[in-house]
């Protein structure tokens, strides 16, 4: 069935997109990976043509665009490549939404222009060692005294953990008070006693760089609290990870059919016992099963896009997209590798690469179960 997400705007983006990832990125990535980072530069270059905030107002050197199409076209472009280096998109639709719609007018003033053109790369720091799933676990303290937060603690698994400038630190201001004891603090590049841990080894992604963070009487202004008042942190996080998760979902959704392209022209051309390996009726029908599933998703996705848009996407319905569409991602990956007989478990073949690339889909930005958790107590449970 025919897309009809698009306008022809975000086609000539698309080209746009397309022909910088080709030039500045594709030849480049095999070597990031090896380094397990990708350079500041690739940030700046995408932030010139811009790739970054068109949700920002066009006063701080945005587009003043909110359109999540535009999102997604970056994602999709991304993915096709193959390139799970670039942490564009927790930048762009993972942290914009903090940065535009929780910021006061001093704030976007100091962070907006950089963070459009690339030259303040941003994070968010919720996960620590004790809690991940379990947000309300967490142990980090923010202690205000005068002008100041005094803060305390550690993260890990930070996504952009290297490269960032920006930390929106997620740290409780009143352990007493629950939920309601939590704020979003904005950590910067090169304060005192703000330091970085490891580069993290992962099974896949090794271009990107995703780290632990350490804040050890880190004395951050408190002008660079998110938001109007303290203790709004745990409802801010909440009011953003729809958008979060639902950029995870159109990541899936290109991933899989992307493998799943490659896949198609793989059994045409592969040939065993003197004919090509999709003229058997099992690769026929896994293909088809594959294409109907990913098809289906994507409909489901697209329709999340334009609810997003609408200011209508609900937080289950951002959950079904993630769930569902990771899980799909991961077996039609795996099943693809599986048509690729022992080239799919090459790295040179770019099966391979998306089968590690992928397992992560599941897991972060809420867990498969926590998704699940969240639709099943919708009924009332
Ligand atoms: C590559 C990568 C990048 C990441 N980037 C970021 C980032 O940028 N910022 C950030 O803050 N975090 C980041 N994370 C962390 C990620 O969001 C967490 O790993 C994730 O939320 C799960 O938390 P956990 O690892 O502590 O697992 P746990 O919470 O310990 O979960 C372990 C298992 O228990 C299950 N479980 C937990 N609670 C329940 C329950 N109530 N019911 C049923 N099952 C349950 C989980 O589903 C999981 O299977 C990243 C992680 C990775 C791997």
């Amino acid at each position: 069935m025919q897309r009809d997400l698009f306008e022809e705007e975000h086609q000539l983006f698309r080209e746009t997109v397309r022909e910088f990832l080709a030039r500045e990125v594709a030849p480049h990535h095999d070597q990031w990976e090896k380094d397990g980072i990708v350079p500041r530069e690739v940030w700046k270059k995408a932030g010139e043509i811009g790739m970054f905030g068109f949700g920002v107002p066009e006063e701080y050197g945005g587009a003043g665009i909110t359109d999540f199409r535009y999102n997604a076209v970056i994602v999709e472009e991304v993915i096709r490549i193959g390139a799970s280096g670039l942490g564009y998109s927790l930048h762009n639709d993972v942290m914009a939404p903090y940065f535009v719609d929780l910021t006061d007018d001093e704030q976007k003033a100091r962070w907006l222009p950089g963070f459009v053109s690339g030259e303040l790369i941003t994070a968010v720091g919720m996960t620590e060692p004790g809690a991940g799933s379990d947000l309300q676990g967490i142990r980090t303290t923010a202690v205000r005294e005068g002008n100041h937060y005094v803060l305390n603690g550690q993260k890990t698994f930070i996504t952009n953990g290297i490269n960032s400038d920006l930390v929106v630190v997620v740290a409780k201001t009143d352990p007493a008070a629950g939920a309601r004891g939590t704020s979003l603090l904005v950590v910067e590049r090169g304060m005192e006693g703000f330091s970085r841990g490891r580069n993290l080894e992962k099974i896949g992604m090794h271009a990107q760089d995703t780290a632990e963070l350490f804040f050890d009487n880190v004395r951050v202004p408190a002008a660079n609290l998110l938001g109007a008042a303290e203790g709004q942190g745990f409802f801010q996080l909440m009011g953003n990870l729809p958008q979060e998760r639902l950029s995870i979902a159109v990541m899936a959704v290109a991933a899989a059919e992307t493998v799943l392209q490659t896949t198609i022209e793989y059994c045409k051309s592969r040939k065993a016992f003197g004919r090509s390996i999709g003229s058997f009726q099992n690769t026929r029908f896994v293909l088809a099963e594959l294409d109907t599933e990913v098809e289906i998703a994507r409909h489901y996705v697209d329709k999340c896009i334009r609810a997003l848009n609408a200011k209508e996407l609900t937080v289950v319905d951002a959950a079904k997209a993630k769930w569902w569409t990771t899980e799909l991602q991961t077996k039609v990956i795996d099943r693809c590798l599986q048509l690729h007989g022992g080239y799919g478990y090459m790295m040179e073949y770019p099966v391979a690469k998306a089968w590690v690339d992928s397992r992560v889909q599941t897991i972060y930005g809420g867990t498969t179960e926590i998704m699940k958790e969240i639709i099943g107590r919708s009924f009332g449970f």
